[in-house]
């Protein structure tokens, strides 16, 4: 915390000094002064004992949200290239082989060469909030020229982004708004378009409903746990005095004015475990708030694989890209979910390659279509197409 603070404190032009025990000296800018509510020399203490005359700065209270006011808008968008050692795949085919499955369909290598791309890296905060909370943050990379989510590949080179870019041989750093050249992107490299803002969104709709899912899942599952114990508990306690009043009831006389007053205590007792099993419902019904936090452009080189896929007599070609820091292929993402699930079908129309779910029965009519060609209804009775995911309407 004291090196955060340090850091932030000189990088938004303020002098910085350490002492003992645990603290710093400030002499802070105007600007700093209002967001953190400091006055233009002041003492912070972060440890157990505060040097003489300083004032408490720690993770409680609202410094967070302060420091948060000092950064603004910075960092949110970041560029990065990185340059990666020459080398190609070993063996293409049987790489190929191994990430890409299709089990109705075949397909061939047509080639592979050097290229460039570039990935959006999406950082997400997601707050999950019932009885408990959880918070997590969730990053979805896009490669924006073949489309692919590659969550195994950038997973793999988190560890080289987070070095920082002048400490790592390789790699060279640059933010957007530091300008200048960069000396590691040649001026030949051609770089996929960007996308427009629909059509990112669009994609970000679709993949992170499932990434949320299986990242808030062992929460959900302690929840459900939790919520069967408890909802248990409220049977079981209520079920004893139903029984009960309806046993003292039935050996009573049908006319007795006490059984009808037992019969009525049976039934209030239903409705207080009807209530209660509702308030248990809403106390663990889980709201899930998610925020984008920060985006991050990586350009780096890679190999690019031209595939044909071929299902009876129709074919298609795609490329997925090989990137040589993860020394991984990336996987094409389902049309459909944008989930990274295997394996891959791929339809009889236009070989879309989706999950097999995409190519399930209609719950309506039963017939079986595919949600990428038809992603609003089926096509043959023309019952709407429910989202790929359960959490996220
Ligand atoms: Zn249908
Ligand atoms: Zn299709």
């Amino acid at each position: 915390m004291q090196g955060f603070v340090a850091d932030l404190l000189r990088h938004e032009g303020a002098l910085v000094e350490a002492i003992e025990p645990e603290g710093l000296e400030v002499l802070a800018p105007p600007p700093v002064q209002q967001a953190l509510g400091l006055g233009e020399m002041s003492r912070l203490g972060f440890g157990g004992t505060l040097p003489p005359g300083a004032q408490r700065m720690g993770l409680e209270g609202d410094w967070l949200g302060r420091f948060a006011q000092v950064l603004g808008p910075q960092g949110r968008w970041t560029r990065r290239v990185l340059s990666a050692p020459p080398r190609a795949p070993g063996d293409p085919e049987g790489v190929l082989g191994q990430e890409l499955v299709l089990d109705n369909a075949t397909f061939r290598l047509l080639g592979v060469s050097p290229a460039w791309t570039r990935y959006l890296m999406l950082d997400f905060r997601i707050s999950a909030v019932s009885d408990d909370k959880r918070d997590l943050t969730l990053r979805l990379g896009v490669n924006l020229a073949t489309g692919a989510l590659p969550d195994a590949v950038l997973a793999a080179l988190a560890p080289a982004l987070d070095a920082p870019s002048l400490d790592a041989p390789g790699l060279g750093g640059e933010a957007l708004d530091g300008g200048g050249t960069n000396p590691v992107l040649p001026d030949d490299a051609a770089l996929p378009a960007p996308w427009d803002r629909a059509r990112l969104l669009g994609l970000v709709a679709r993949a992170l409903p499932t990434r949320i899912e299986s990242a808030l899942a062992p929460f959900v599952k302690g929840l459900r746990r939790r919520f069967t114990r408890d909802a248990d508990r409220l049977h079981a306690y209520h079920n004893d005095l139903h029984r009960e009043a309806m046993r003292r009831a039935l050996a009573l006389p049908g006319d007795d004015v006490r059984r009808r007053r037992e019969e009525q205590r049976a039934e209030a007792i239903g409705r207080e475990y009807r209530a209660k099993l509702d308030d248990l419902t809403r106390q663990y019904a889980t709201r899930v708030a998610v925020e984008w936090v920060q985006t991050l452009e990586l350009v780096m080189p890679v190999h690019r694989f031209t595939v044909q896929v071929r299902r009876r007599k129709a074919d298609r070609t795609i490329q997925l890209d090989w990137n040589p820091l993860a020394r991984r292929l990336e996987a094409p993402r389902c049309e459909w979910s944008a989930s990274a699930e295997r394996p891959r079908l791929a339809c009889d129309d236009a070989l879309h390659l989706v999950v097999p779910a995409a190519l399930g029965p209609c719950q309506n009519c039963g017939r079986p279509f595919c949600r990428a060609c038809h992603p609003e209804c089926c096509p043959k009775c023309g019952a709407g197409v429910p989202l790929a995911s359960g959490i996220m309407g």
